[in-house]
Formats: C-alpha cells, structure tokens, sequence
C-alpha cells in the first residue's frame, strides 16, 4: 500500500534533523536515545499505519493533560469546571505561575497550573482511588491497560519544585480545596504514565472518532465535550506555539515533554509522533515537522478550504 512508502519517506527526511536537545530535568529523560523516532497514524476506523520506533515506551507527560481533562469534565459538567479553569491560550510558558487576578483561576487546563486543577477535580469513589480513575481512563483511550513508570514517577516528585509552587498558590487563591499534596502528588503520576506511540495515535483516533475508540467500541468521551476538549487544545495544546502550529499543522494537538506529539483530524485520523529533541518552546523537532509535512502533503490542515 502506498501509506507506509509515503510514511516512510516522511520518516527519512525528518530523521535527518538532529536539532534540539532531549529535556534533562531528570535523569530517567536526559538519558534516552534521543534518534529515537516514531510515526504512527490511526485512522478512526481504527487501521494503524507506523514507522519507526512505535514500539519504545516513553512518558506520556503532558499529552496527559488533554485526558485528565476530559475526565473532570466528565465528572463535573462544562459549566462547573469553567469556575476553576479557564480557556483562553495563555501564551506563557507550560509552568508558568500565572493565574488570573480576578478568579485565581488558572488560564487552560493544558498548562501545569489548570492541569494540577483538573487533577484535583477527579475524586476517590471510595473503590478506586484518583490516581486509578485516572490510570483507568487513560487505559481505555489506549485500549489497553497502560501502567506507570516508577522510576519516572520518583524523579518528578523529587525535582517538581515548580509545580507544588503551583498547586500552593492555587491552594492560596481557593481554585484547589484541599491539600495540594495528594494532588500533586497524583498530578506526577499520571505524567508518569508509560506507552508507545502506537497507544498515543489510538488515543488520538478515539478523539478524532466522536469519543468512541475504535478497537474496543467504547464510548468515552460525549460530543459536546470532545468539542470543548478539541477547542482548547486547539487554543492552548501546543505550549507557546500555540498559534505557530495552528497556523502551520491545523489540527488540535497536545505535546509532552518526553518528545511525543500527538494530533487529532476530527472524523479522520489521529497522529502520534514520538522523537525526543525539543525545540525551545518544549515541542518535538521531528514531531512538529513531520507534523507540518504531513499536514501539507496530505491537506489535513483543518481550515483548509478547497
Ligand atoms: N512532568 C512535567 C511537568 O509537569 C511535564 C511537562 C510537560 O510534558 O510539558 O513539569
């Protein structure tokens, strides 16, 4: 079929960009390979195309951030959640300490602040705890049980100085309730979460068709809040380069930074690409240009009028 000849051919081009430099702030990230590369594309239908290393596990980090949302939005309804997290595109940086002045409230639920926040909107149900809600829920994007990394774990709670500065002041400001701790703590776990890219483009197909996963049929996601989850990370998915990607790829996003990208074609298709050299915005060298290429060649960009 000529799709893995056109994804390879993507891959060789891209591959040959050695730009950026994989994030250190732990060792369990500073040490991997950083020519790994993966391309992976899921259809809605649920085919799966790939090439390269779309079997390496990574962190899924904050392509968390889109799910955990999606959950709390769940749980507490649009309206509810739009007390505590805003949706405006902060164009500050993933973990900057803003909140805004009149509320506390954090500016979207894709920047640590408003990530920590829906974090806390997730309850224990008295059988499971938050975490496994969470881990639960990721799970059944993925359609399959996803675990989290230990190691990986340990390493965001022993350096996350910065995020429970964060979860503190939203504590000061009353957009947490309780102890930011248990949250935060929670929060570095579902960073935390390992799989491939191969989970990620499935999880993004499940976006891409109306929130039901296309290999297991499970309903996850109701459509009015899928297009409230695909608007925000339309706005808000790219870190700082938000509105570069929108204008460029076109299609709602969210990156981590392990170096995965993950895209979504509603009705069409979900993209997972996995390469860990960061650019200065905390996006993937290669993801973000296999992204744009296959964007271009393929006229996935979602404003495109013909
Ligand atoms: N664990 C990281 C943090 O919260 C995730 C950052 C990211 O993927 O952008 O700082």
């Amino acid at each position: 079929s000529p799709i893995p000849d056109y994804l390879q051919s993507v891959w060789d081009t891209c591959a040959q960009n050695v730009d950026g430099a994989v994030a250190d702030y732990i060792p369990e990230l500073a040490d991997v390979d950083p020519d790994l590369f993966g391309i992976c594309v899921a259809t809605a239908d649920g085919y799966l195309y790939e090439v390269g290393d779309t079997r390496t596990d990574f962190s899924i980090q904050s392509m968390s951030k889109p799910f955990t949302y999606a959950l709390a939005l769940a749980h507490r309804g649009i309206e509810e959640v739009g007390t505590k997290i805003d949706v405006e595109p902060s164009g500050d940086a993933f973990n900057n300490i803003s909140l805004e002045r009149a509320t506390g409230r954090p500016s979207n639920a894709m920047i640590n602040a408003g990530a920590i926040t829906a974090t806390s909107l997730i309850k224990d149900d008295g059988a499971e705890s938050r975490f496994e809600r969470i881990r639960a829920a990721y799970s059944k994007y993925a359609g399959r049980e996803l675990a989290i990394n230990n190691d990986i774990y340990e390493s965001e709670s022993q350096t996350g100085f910065r995020n429970r500065a964060i979860g503190y002041m939203l504590r000061t400001v009353g957009i947490l309730e309780d102890d930011p701790d248990p949250v935060l703590e929670d929060y570095f776990r579902q960073c935390s979460i390992s799989l491939d890219c191969r989970d990620v483009a499935i999880m993004a197909a499940t976006l891409a068709n109306g929130g039901v996963n296309p290999r297991t049929g499970d309903r996850l996601l109701s459509q009015p809040l899928l297009t409230h989850l695909l608007s925000v990370m339309t706005t808000c998915g790219m870190y700082d380069a938000a509105g570069d990607w929108v204008t460029s790829v076109g299609m709602p996003a969210k990156s981590g930074v392990s170096g995965g990208i993950m895209a979504v074609l509603p009705g069409q298709l979900g993209l997972a690409v996995y390469s860990p050299r960061l650019d200065q915005h905390g996006n993937s060298v290669r993801g973000v240009q296999a992204c744009e290429r296959l964007s271009r060649d393929l006229g996935m960009h979602f404003m495109r009028v013909s």
